[in-house]
């Protein structure tokens, strides 16, 4: 482990992510990777991970945004970018200058980027998004209302070149009845767009439909490429969630802050805002510099979250304040200032997992990765 940062940090194995794309690689043979950078590479830090993932002969990236695709081009990758979302017509220019790919969100919307490309003389290169069940962007094509000739009408559009098709899985990580079914509509219906294209003369492109869970639970498409995002940092949305497979990932990410202060309370004395925490016995309170301003979610408060203090698990009590918060270290000797805490990963034989954070805040390792906050650094670190 590096030196304990002032503070809050986070350690990023940005090495492991070749492991996590290798177990990928066992799953989806013959697809290639687009590597989905958004929202900073889930906050793991975008331009490292794409770096890591190029090593693995990853060539395409998929963001949210022009601004994140600028900022990998900025960090000199050169490889085809694709934003997943939408970008405003102040923005056009940049898709030529800087050749990034856009997804079409819409009929209209394409319309007006060939506009754009058109009285500005260029040709901008996109993708069809084609919305086969998650109602979020794309052009409809579902059992209920199938748009076929808004999709040939894209691909026809002059000065735009749509090179690669694409959709999104609501329910892959869901195994019941009804989402598989729903998910295998969705396939059905995404390889019957392919096929009236072709029919109609039409190349279609690249095409891919496989988020992280699609690849866990539907392993067996073979389109272009999948475009996994959380499973090259090594962790699902959540461990309790049945997947098909049984890959083995290495979570790229930990966690860890400085014991500040060490005390003990009596009978009585209470703990944080809210006085929650009331000791019933005397307490070895350690205070420690992370809050929820460093994105520790404040749900963790008075539920018997446990972090690592000398490879011992020891309880959050009170509320979770801002920049800090305490543990009860009674049972762990010699706790000090400047004690490292393990709030995720491994520390002696114990461990503490991005899921279990997940779980107590009731939400997904997607946003507890995505909340982790600009103030707390990402340091490299070898394993
Ligand atoms: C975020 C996103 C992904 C990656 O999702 P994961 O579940 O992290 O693999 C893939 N495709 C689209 C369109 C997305 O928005």
């Amino acid at each position: 482990m590096l030196e304990a940062y002032s503070r809050a940090w986070t350690e990023i194995d940005y090495d492991a992510i070749r492991h996590n794309v290798k177990e990928v690689k066992k799953l989806v043979k013959n697809t290639k990777i687009m590597g989905i950078v958004k929202a900073n590479a889930y906050g793991l830090g975008d331009v490292a991970c794409a770096k890591a993932l190029q090593k693995c002969g990853v060539d395409y990236f998929g963001v949210s945004s022009i601004d994140e695709a600028l900022n990998l081009r900025n960090a000199g990758i050169q490889d085809n970018i694709l934003i997943l979302g939408y970008t405003p017509s102040m923005h056009f220019h940049y898709l030529h200058e800087q050749n990034i790919v856009q997804s079409l969100v819409s009929i209209e919307y394409a319309r007006e980027l060939n506009a754009y490309a058109k009285e500005n003389d260029v040709k901008i290169r996109c993708h069809c998004k084609v919305d086969t069940g998650m109602c979020r962007t794309g052009i409809v094509y579902q059992e209920q209302d199938k748009h076929i000739e808004d999709i040939y009408e894209e691909y026809r559009l002059e000065n735009l070149c749509v090179e690669g098709i694409f959709s999104h899985f609501p329910v892959s990580d869901c195994l019941d009845e009804d989402c598989t079914e729903f998910t295998k509509k969705q396939i059905q219906l995404f390889d019957e767009v392919i096929d009236l294209l072709k029919s109609q003369g039409i190349d279609p492109g690249i095409r891919h439909l496989q988020n992280s869970y699609g690849i866990l639970n539907y392993p067996e498409l073979e389109y272009e490429y999948c475009r996994p995002g959380l499973l090259y940092m090594g962790v699902t949305s959540d461990d309790h969630i049945k997947i098909k497979t049984n890959p083995d990932f290495i979570p790229i990410m930990s966690m860890y802050a400085n014991v500040s202060l060490v005390k003990w309370i009596y009978p009585g004395q209470s703990v944080s805002y809210g006085r929650h925490f009331i000791a019933e016995k005397p307490t070895k309170v350690a205070t420690m510099s992370i809050g929820y301003a460093d994105g520790l979610p404040r749900l963790l408060s008075n539920q018997g979250f446990e972090v690592l203090v000398h490879g011992q698990r020891c309880k959050l009590i009170g509320n979770l304040c801002m920049d800090q918060c305490m543990i009860d270290v009674t049972e762990v000797e010699d706790v000090k200032e400047g004690d490292v805490v393990c709030i995720v990963g491994h520390q002696g034989n114990e461990v503490v997992t991005v899921d279990q954070i997940s779980r107590m805040a009731k939400t997904i390792n997607n946003e507890t990765l995505t909340s982790i906050s600009s103030r707390v650094p990402r340091l490299k670190v070898r394993s």
